[in-house]
């Protein structure tokens, strides 16, 4: 999917946290600057957060909550070592009724549960990121569906 500008890339965020119900593990993938955190921020508009998104990008990881809904948002950029996940309580994240939305899951490979879906963003150029999806399952797979099926709001051309 080509996503144009910040503000597709928003809607886009929107519609993925629409298809979420609680306890989803989402990777995200993409260089600094692909559009992760921007499309975290659509994802918590969603829910009812108002302006920016903090960057965890020191703390790792930012809690929020808006009615029933809990949700994580990791950036694991400077973590180290993934068995620091171990150490910052990592597994109190991952439990059934928390949404975890996880920049550079790469670096904490071996210590994060698997994802029901992959979002992998790439630089197109300044105003376009091209983003691809993988589910990993079943949940993931009607994640993937319910944005496909939405893709006229957010994406130029609704293939790939
Ligand atoms: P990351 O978290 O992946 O490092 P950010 O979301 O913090 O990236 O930053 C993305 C930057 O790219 C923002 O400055 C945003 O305005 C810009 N941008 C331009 N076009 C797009 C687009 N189509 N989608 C997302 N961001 C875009
Ligand atoms: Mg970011």
């Amino acid at each position: 999917m080509l996503i144009e500008g910040e503000d597709n890339m928003v809607r886009f965020g929107v519609e993925l946290a629409n298809a979420c119900e609680n306890g989803e593990i989402i990777y995200l993938h993409g260089q600094l600057g692909a559009g992760k955190t921007t499309l975290v921020r659509g994802f918590l508009q969603a829910l009812g957060h108002d302006g920016a998104v903090k960057s965890p990008t020191y703390t790792l990881v930012e809690h929020y909550r808006y009615n029933d809904k809990t949700i994580y948002h990791f950036d694991l950029y400077r973590l180290g070592d993934p068995e620091e996940l171990e150490y910052m309580g990592g597994r109190d994240y991952f439990h059934r009724h928390a949404t975890c939305l996880i920049e550079w899951a790469e670096k904490g490979h071996g210590y994060l549960p698997r994802p029901d879906l992959e979002i992998s963003i790439r630089y197109y150029d300044p105003g376009h990121r091209l983003i691809n999806l993988q589910p990993g399952t079943p949940r993931g797979r009607r994640l993937y569906e319910h944005i496909q099926e939405k893709a006229g709001l957010y994406s130029a051309s609704s293939s790939g």
